[in-house]
Formats: C-alpha cells, structure tokens, sequence
C-alpha cells in the first residue's frame, strides 16, 4: 500500500517535470547581446572596483536639501542588471536613498509614452545647457528656455505635460510608471519631500521664469510640487539598476517582462542621457565613458549599455556638478574594464591594437 503511494508520487512528479520541461521558454529568457562580458568577468571587476574606491573621500554631500546633508557619506553600493536580469550587487545594497535628477528620465518617458516624442521635443528639448542643473541664467539664455529634461527647468516642464486631472493623479501616474520600470513597488521617502518642500525657492523661481515664456503646461507651483516628490521617490542600487536595464531592453522590464517604454523611445532617451545626463560634467563624461547616464544630489548615478544591461552605483559625496564622486569613478573603471563605451568599436567585438 505504502509502495503503491511512493510510486504514485513518484509519477506525479515526474508528470509536473514534464509539463515544466516542454513548456516554452519563459519571454524573460531573452537573448542577450553576443559581445555581453561573461558573468565570471563582470563579477570579477565589479569586485576590482569596488575595492579600489571603497576609501575614496572625495566629494561633499549635497546640502542645499537639509535631509541629504545627513545621510552617511561612506554609504557605497554597487548593482548590475543585465538584459536577461542577471543581478549582481556590491556594498549597502538595501538602504534606500532617494532617486532626485534619475527620476527626470522616467517622467520624459512617460511623457513620451503620453504625448509622442515629437511633441516633448517641441515643449522642452534637448539641448545640453552647459550650465548647473538649476541655473535661471540658462532658463533666461536659451532660445528653448526650457533646454532638456534633466534640468530643472526642463524636468518641471515635463512634469507639467503629465495629464490627470488633480496632482495626486498625476503623482500616482509617475510612481506607479516608475515602480513597472523598477520592476518593484517604490515609495516616497516623506522626509526627504519634506525637507525639499520646504527649501525648493529656487525651483519655483523657476516655474514661474517658465511661465513668462510660455514654456510650463500646467499650474507651475504645483508642477513643481509633483516634480518634487518624484525626487523624493526611494530607490536601492538594484532597482535603480533595474530600471536602466529596462531602458537597456528596449523597454521592456527585464524582470516582469513588461513593456515598459515604446521601444521607438529608447534612442531619443538615451541620447539626452549623452547629452545632458550629468549636467555641466556631461562632455567629460561622454569623453571618459562613453556611455548614457544620469546622476542624482542624492549620490546615485545609472548608466545605460543598450543591449547588454545597467549598472548602477550609490555613493553621496559630489562633485561640483552634483555628479558622485564615486559612482562616477566605478562606472569608467567598470566601463572601461568591460569594452562598454559606445564610442568604441570595442563595444560591438571589434578589438583594436
Ligand atoms: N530635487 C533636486 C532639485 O530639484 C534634484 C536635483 C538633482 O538631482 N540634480 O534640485
């Protein structure tokens, strides 16, 4: 009786095997890019560089946002996420910090999925300004007055094409976009809205030099509300890598496998990621790296290698144009290391001298 049970188990198993084994093969399991570095390779210098900056001191907290003047200056992350979701990560991989300049990015997108790229082009552009991420001189100077997406003028410009008919519709609309790019529901981090709300003059300085040239599409304070709590979203390395990698899949979330971004999106996105991504350290960046990106005053920076996956690093002392000091370091060596830059005929296989 016993043995007739055994057995019997033993062919329902075998039953569920089979099922498993002919069913076709999940859509996550994506083919990767034919030049991608081999896990054992990537494992191997993601470790080489954490252990070359981990005691970097360089750099200084952003501290015009009272709250990430206190965040831990040593905290150090490092994540990678490939485009058939491999995931590597390195450091303080669970602590939360919040998104700021990244988010731009997403609200572009999402725009874009709204509007079309055609008209986000039209109502804010993408011209590097060659000036600080907040500069009202470059709101003032440039025929678009507007310049791109990621600076703060732009952003809040693009927030303001958002459609809902209250703030909080429109605020639901981008953390739930943001969180299908993630892969993960994200949160506010209501201290960090808070300490900003209560500090962003400049912001709505801004808002209201937008609405003088006609280039803000919605009530510009509470544009910029929204725009601040969508800074204010919290995010660890590894869904901060997530969310590259999407963009590095051709929109496509790696790891659910939604189609996040309309694949057509991609290149107008990444190439303002070029262009305008780490503000006034944008052509140095280009020059060292190579590669499209997008830094936070929050300490995170997300580079993009289409095809192959993100990487993504957490560290909050800056630079001067509010770039991480150390996450911009991990990214070059790691770029550089793996053949990543997109400049390099290197990066399609084609090795040189
Ligand atoms: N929330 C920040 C601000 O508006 C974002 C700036 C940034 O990350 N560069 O100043």
């Amino acid at each position: 009786m016993l043995r007739k049970r055994v057995q019997m188990r033993m062919l329902v198993a075998l039953l569920v095997v089979m099922t498993f084994v002919s069913a076709p093969l999940p859509a996550l399991a994506q083919k990767t890019s034919p030049v991608a570095p081999s896990k054992a390779q990537v494992e191997a210098v993601v470790r080489e560089a954490y252990e070359k900056f981990k005691s970097d001191t360089n750099g200084k907290n952003a501290d015009y946002i009272p709250y990430l003047a206190q965040v831990d200056s040593k905290l150090f992350g490092i994540a990678i996420v490939t485009t058939d979701n491999q995931v590597l990560s390195m450091g303080d991989i669970d602590y939360s910090f919040s998104i700021q300049s990244i988010s731009k990015v997403f609200s572009q997108a999402l725009a874009m999925e709204e509007h079309g790229p055609q008209k986000v082009f039209e109502k804010v552009g993408s011209e590097p300004t060659g000036r600080a991420f907040n500069s009202v001189f470059a709101v003032a100077d440039m025929p678009t007055h507007t310049g791109n997406a990621y600076v703060n003028a732009g952003a809040i410009a693009t927030v303001s094409l958002i459609s809902g008919a209250t703030a909080d519709q429109k605020w639901n609309k981008i953390l739930d976009f943001y969180s299908r790019a993630a892969g993960e529901k994200l949160k506010l981090i209501d201290e960090v809205y808070k300490s900003e709300a209560a500090t962003n003059t400049g912001n709505k300085a801004l808002s209201m030099l937008l609405a003088k040239y006609d280039r803000i599409y919605a009530d510009p304070f509470e544009s910029v509300d929204v725009y601040t709590k969508q800074c204010s979203v919290g995010v660890n390395v590894a869904q901060l890598a997530r969310m590259g990698a999407t963009l590095a899949n051709n929109g496509k979330n790696p790891a659910t496998g939604e189609q996040v971004i309309k694949s057509q999106n991609i290149p107008h996105i990444l190439s303002t990621m070029i262009m305008a991504g780490l503000y006034d350290g944008s052509g140095g960046w280009a020059w060292h790296v190579g590669l499209p990106a997008k830094s936070g005053v929050g300490g995170g920076i997300v580079a993009v290698v289409p095809g192959k996956g993100a990487i993504a690093v957490f560290a909050p002392p800056l630079d001067e144009a509010g770039n991480s000091v150390k996450a911009q370091k991990v990214i070059e060596y790691v770029a550089n290391r793996l053949d990543f830059n997109l400049f390099s005929p290197r990066s399609v296989g084609l090795k040189g001298e």
